[in-house]
């Protein structure tokens, strides 16, 4: 009998042995799968610069040129965050067009190369596939947070917090950042002179020359920026200028 106890725990402390060495192994594993991922970020732009290279591309100068163009406006706005933060409405409008601009700069710098690239864009798909409502149209309208006559250079679709956004046409992202009034936003480049513009994003899933296809997940809504609730700003530029998104997009299936 105490022949069988003996065994049972020698059977027993085995066990154990096998149970902590796997856990160290995975534990290993884990860190070697942390370590993976830091340089797939480095592998993913190495592709980008291969890939762009093919078509004549220079990534990095891409790159740097728009480093540059953000710079620019992150130092205008600098002595405007503190009375943007107060709800000072002037600073708020001058901090909007700021970003007006920056978007136009960031198209305006786009390779060539790129644009030529793309194919022509006539219509596009709409950037939520779940259940929404445009609760904002384009054009002029009462800005919810500045309350004053502000042109609307989107339109503004109400989803749930953390709703799927997805490319409307192929293209390439332009810029993926956070800015005061925008929050988080995209700009994405489609042929034909076409760009796409996305606010107060939750979260992106895309980076900065990533070419992407129709359908494709970009990001999740969110309420970053000058946003009093969760919604997708979307716009569609024409050479960078504002157009009304809704000629551009099929009409709404409505249930009854
Ligand atoms: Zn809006």
């Amino acid at each position: 009998m105490r022949k069988a106890v003996g065994w049972i725990l020698l059977v027993i402390a085995v066990a154990a042995a096998v149970v902590v060495a796997v856990g160290f192994s995975r534990n290993r594993a884990d860190g070697r799968h942390v370590v993976a991922y830091v340089q797939s970020a480095d592998v993913w732009q190495a592709r980008q610069r291969l890939l762009w290279q093919e078509i004549g591309v220079v990534y990095d100068a891409q790159v740097a040129q728009q480093e540059r163009i953000l710079q620019m406006t992150e130092a205008e706005e600098a002595a405007d965050v503190a009375a943007v933060e107060a709800g000072d409405h002037e600073a708020m409008i001058r901090q909007d067009n700021r970003e007006d601009q920056l978007v136009r700069s960031v198209i305006a710098g786009v390779d060539p190369t790129i644009v030529a690239q793309l194919q022509p864009v006539v219509e596009l798909a709409w950037p939520l596939a779940g259940p929404m409502m445009v609760t904002s149209p384009y054009g002029e309208r009462m800005h919810p947070i500045i309350r004053e006559e502000a042109f609307h250079r989107g339109i503004d679709l109400r989803t749930h917090y953390g709703s799927p956004i997805v490319a409307p046409a192929d293209g390439v992202v332009l810029y993926i950042g956070r800015k005061t009034a925008y929050g988080n936003m995209i700009v994405l480049l489609h042929g034909g002179g076409i760009a796409t513009v996305y606010g107060h994003l939750w979260k992106f899933t895309v980076q900065p020359y990533e070419r992407v296809q129709k359908g494709q997940l970009l990001g999740y809504t969110g309420n970053t920026g000058f946003s009093t609730g969760p919604h997708l700003h979307f716009e569609v530029r024409q050479n960078g200028e504002p157009t009304n998104p809704l000629e551009w997009l099929p009409p709404i299936e409505t249930t009854e």
